[in-house]
């Protein structure tokens, strides 16, 4: 036997104990050190050859521990195993049938003027971008329902999401109802979301929605109410905080809330400073998720701490349309897998959980969408996408609603359906849970899809913070 690729390990010295985690099968333990030399003991051993074998003098506690190790995934029966059972983990997720996930960008029309973001209300650029027709809208339903049929899922999730989705209340009232009955019809549970920037959250909105298996809203704070007002105006410069506010204040205890941002190195101080107001809201019990991520940068220059991923195509063209909260590593909320953890997001995230706020761990998150097939992102025109990230530039498109075949989508389609940038990542550990990063991230930066984009050293810092609290040790 051998030690697993996958096995992660943090030691607590003073109290002779080590906290060990496989990133494959997810087995976390708390051993003493003795245990976890164990490991390294196998290490040095030939393939399947096992030490305790080749001894007489093996206690039966180590009998016991070994055989705890090959239980959780720690020991494996050789490298070759090892690097199977990814690749079977791999085609597990990818074909994972039990939910079909669906984002449908209802309209990239934007009433925020947001500093970071290249559209939004800003010149004319909502008059001239894509808003889905109710014509379109049903086409998409129809497409959805077609996928429930040949998926059969157990779950449906449906996230609405833009620009900013609630700029086209029929579309996601319209859609919202044809996929109740669709899912309705189909003994499968619907589950929707609304991403939105909360300006235009209602009570009529939400009571709207609820029957039909509205779920919960993230909206979007970017600091405490001076800076986010800085950050997120109205076309005038008008602040946006207090309004957002009022109208969380409102639909809290109809609709689970989740809490996104989008920090700078600007801004970041000022999370501690939002967390403490969050924590005076009477709807904090609501709140089932808190999430801050690095934002997207413009500029070539990158400050200290800020993960440079920049909104720009290959050629160095801005991406288009999908509002940028949500692109690749430096998003902030259609997609969620993508937590690589900067020293600033880890001190957030302790920050978080400090005030006993739900936050993501850092780990538990991929293979990210891109990876699954029946994950889909709908764009305004019925343009279907790898993920909620790509979006924005329509060439990436991987297929559409109405079935045209299009050579140039069906490229894209073969090309994303063999991405695998961990191929280049060697024996990283961290392969189960990050698949070699963001695809967006992999494009924009080096212009290679299939190319990592790494932030290893992320994945390390969100294990020892795991590892603390799972030991009960306070981190700093
Ligand atoms: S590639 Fe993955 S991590 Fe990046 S934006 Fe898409 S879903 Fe998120
Ligand atoms: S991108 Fe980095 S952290 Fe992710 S799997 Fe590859 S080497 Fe590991």
């Amino acid at each position: 036997m051998k030690p697993s690729v996958f096995n992660v390990r943090v030691p607590f010295e003073a109290r002779g104990d080590v906290f060990l985690m496989n990133t494959l099968t997810d087995g976390q333990l708390l051993v003493s050190s003795d245990v976890a030399a164990l490991l390294d003991r196998y290490a040095g051993a030939p393939d399947s050859e096992s030490p305790s074998e080749t001894q007489d003098d093996v206690s039966e506690e180590e009998r016991d521990a070994v055989e705890l190790l090959r239980e959780h995934g720690f020991l494996v029966e050789s490298r070759e195993a090892d690097r199977r059972a990814l690749d079977d983990y791999m085609a597990a997720a990818r074909g994972d049938a039990s939910r079909l996930n669906v984002t449908v960008l209802t309209t990239l029309q934007c009433n925020f003027a947001c500093g970071y973001c290249y559209q939004g209300d800003r010149d004319d650029y909502n008059r001239f971008a894509d808003k889905m027709t109710l014509e379109t809208a049903a086409r998409v339903a129809d497409w959805i329902a077609d996928r429930l049929d040949v998926v059969r899922p157990e779950q449906l999730v449906l996230t609405f999401f833009g620009g900013e989705p609630l700029l086209n209340l029929p579309v996601m009232y319209d859609l919202a109802e044809r996929m109740w009955q669709a899912a309705l019809a189909r003994g499968v549970t619907l589950h929707i979301t609304i991403i939105t920037n909360g300006l235009l959250l209602t009570p009529e909105v939400v009571d709207r929605l609820v029957p039909y298996g509205l779920y919960s809203v993230k909206v979007t704070l970017d600091g405490d109410r001076d800076v986010h007002n800085r950050m997120r105006p109205l076309r005038g410069g008008q602040g946006t905080f207090d309004r957002i506010i009022q109208n969380v204040r409102q639909i809290a205890g109809r609709v689970k809330v989740g809490i996104g941002g989008n920090f700078d190195e600007t801004s970041v101080d000022s999370y501690p400073a939002l967390l403490d107001f969050l924590m005076e809201q009477p709807f904090v019990d609501s709140i089932v998720k808190v999430n801050f991520k690095p934002i997207l940068r413009t500029g070539p220059a990158m400050p200290k701490g800020v993960l440079p991923l920049l909104p720009v195509d290959a050629s160095g063209k801005p991406l288009n349309g999908t509002c940028l909260t949500s692109v690749g590593a430096g998003g902030g909320t259609a997609c969620d897998t993508c937590a690589f953890l900067d020293d600033k997001m880890s001190l957030l995230r302790h920050e978080t959980k400090r005030r006993g706020l739900p936050t993501p761990d850092g780990i538990h998150g991929g293979p990210c969408q891109v990876h699954h097939k029946h994950a889909y992102t709908i764009g305004p025109d019925g343009s279907l996408y790898g993920c909620p990230g790509f979006t924005g530039e329509r060439a990436q498109s991987v297929g559409h609603i109405d079935g045209r075949t299009d050579s140039w989508r069906e490229r894209n389609r073969d090309r994303f359906e063999r991405l695998q940038p961990w191929d280049q990542c060697g024996d990283c550990a961290f392969i189960p849970v990050c698949a070699g990063g963001c695809l967006v991230a992999s494009h924009t930066q080096l212009g290679d899809m299939n190319a990592p984009t790494c932030h290893k050293a992320s994945f390390e810092s969100a294990l020892i913070s795991l590892a603390q609290e799972v030991a009960g040790v306070s981190g700093g």
